[in-house]
């Protein structure tokens, strides 16, 4: 990844070894939409390599390094869904069930692969 004003290294790498693997037109797609958003994106998950998925029990879209977890409920996640959609973040995942500290969106810009991945889509956890 490159240097910015809005994301660092640490917050976009994985948790368990420090790895960054994170895809730079990604990382520009998801500074447009801090731009536009104009309020702190606090990232809960970026890259995670292959080890971490399967610790975690979660899928290997994280792997791909364009992918993101942000901690964010209620108006605020209202108002960033609809600009990463805008900006053509095509994977977006949904925890708003539960304390709100722990609520986030998944935001993706994976390409559609027949058969194992379909865009644009929309799940909820
Ligand atoms: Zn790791």
């Amino acid at each position: 990844m490159f240097d910015n004003d809005y994301f660092t290294e640490k917050e976009l790498s994985c948790r368990c070894c420090g790895n960054n693997h994170f895809s730079d037109d990604t990382l520009r797609r998801l500074i447009r939409v801090r731009v536009r958003f104009n309020k702190p994106m606090v990232i809960n998950s970026g890259y995670r390599c292959r080890a971490h998925c399967t610790s975690i029990g979660s899928t290997m879209t994280h792997t791909t390094g364009q992918a993101v977890d942000v901690s964010v409920s209620g108006g605020r996640a209202y108002e960033l869904l609809g600009i990463a959609i805008e900006e053509g973040f095509t994977g977006i995942g949904v925890k708003q069930k539960g304390a709100h500290k722990g609520r986030f969106l998944h935001l993706d810009d994976l390409e559609p692969i027949p058969g194992e991945c379909t865009r644009p889509t929309v799940w909820s956890y």
